[in-house]
């Protein structure tokens, strides 16, 4: 099913554009002296094709640095008449469309927080009507392809065809390595509901710190995914945003030096074979069974020393039971077979118990 028929290719966006789009540049812009000096540095690399800089930040919380403002698309304009580097920014109202425009912005991105809001979206799209600007689209928050197509579908509608979306990872309910989960089988169901849709990932972002980017940035180049948008900064340390996930513009140069870029494919629908798909799919679900079986065991812990403070012995029958007969009962439903779930089940409950005694055994010591 392609929901989205006419796709340009990012190649026919502006003359000279390759596949895959590099976008490098910091979270925010901060001063003209960091930009130019962030630029000039990415610039001189000869592999990056569009400058990112993001002018007004949507925060958490408010109070933090919430970027310069109109100011910056000045520093901009001075890059891309310095550096002959394309030009990117977050556009979140209709305030941000007018003055990006007003300053010749070659891109515009829509944040993640912005997608996930289908009356911003569409306000946007109505402005951007008529413009010939490519606009990539961050994926949601929530894991929710619906929501993701549904963004891109609203520009599309607007007649805007050079569309790209951006793979940033989603919220994670609990604390993982990483800033989001990437959970790789969305963007790759994105890909297989619009095949000619370019994608772009955002280690940044699912990273969260520095060190894991070079891993997400090679597993997005391996799905072959479309391109990367890096965030850099000459100097991280006196970042005013994200300053762990962002990279120098040296550790970019080596970063693509370590990369291994697969042959470009001729065909669109390539995105990744069959098989790659789904051990993807497997890959990252894995990942989540791992993440949420150590969490059980954390909790099972919690529950080991409320036990131990209200001399509770560790196995309470009545709720083993209730356990095996509620999870086969589910199992059943979702099509697993009750042999495996009662197995699988024993050996979740045998490490809790083990768990549970070693927190006990600790704390009595303790008490000693
Ligand atoms: C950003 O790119 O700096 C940004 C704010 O990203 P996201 O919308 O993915 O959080
Ligand atoms: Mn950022």
């Amino acid at each position: 099913m392609t929901k989205l028929k006419s796709i340009s290719k990012i190649s026919s966006w502006f003359k000279g554009l390759k596949e895959p789009l590099l976008i490098a540049g910091p979270c925010s812009a901060e001063s003209e002296a960091q930009v130019m000096h962030t630029a000039k540095e990415i610039a001189a690399l000869g592999k990056v094709a569009v400058f990112r800089s993001g002018i007004w930040k949507p925060r958490t919380r408010p109070g933090n640095f919430e970027g310069v403002g109109e100011e910056g698309l000045k520093w901009l304009q001075q890059v891309k008449k310095e550096t002959g580097l394309l030009t990117a920014v977050e556009v979140a109202n209709a305030d941000h469309v007018n003055l990006a425009i007003k300053h010749d912005i070659d891109i515009l991105w829509i944040g993640a927080r912005t997608t996930s809001n289908p009356f911003s979206v569409q306000e946007l799209a109505d402005l951007l009507k008529g413009y010939d600007k490519p606009v990539l689209v961050k994926n949601p928050i929530n894991p929710d392809v619906n929501l993701w197509v549904g963004a891109l579908e609203r520009f599309h509608k607007a007649g805007i065809d050079k569309l790209a979306a951006v793979h940033r990872g989603f919220y994670p309910f609990e604390a993982t390595s990483l800033r989001n989960i990437p959970k790789w089988e969305v963007p790759i169901e994105l890909k297989s509901l619009c095949h000619n849709l370019p994608i772009i990932c955002d280690p940044s972002h699912i990273a969260g710190s520095r060190e894991y980017i070079p891993e997400i940035s090679q597993k997005a180049l391996d799905l072959n995914m479309d391109g990367l948008m890096i965030e850099t900064h000459y100097n991280p340390s006196v970042a005013l945003s994200d300053m762990n996930q962002q990279l120098t513009p040296k550790q970019l140069g080596e970063l693509f030096d370590q990369l291994i870029f697969r042959r470009s494919t001729t065909k669109d629908e390539d995105f990744t074979s069959i098989l790659e798909t789904l051990r993807s799919q497997i890959d990252s679900i894995d990942q989540q069974m791992l993440e949420l079986l150590a969490q059980r065991m954390n909790i099972v812990e919690d529950i080991g020393k409320y036990k131990s403070h209200n001399k509770v012995t560790i196995l309470q029958l009545r709720r083993w039971e209730k356990i095996l007969q509620t999870r086969m009962k589910l199992g059943k439903k979702l099509g697993l077979t009750e042999d495996f779930i009662k197995k699988l089940l024993q050996l979740v409950h045998k490490e809790s118990i083990q768990r549970q005694t070693e927190v006990m055994n600790k704390l009595s010591s303790k008490k000693e």
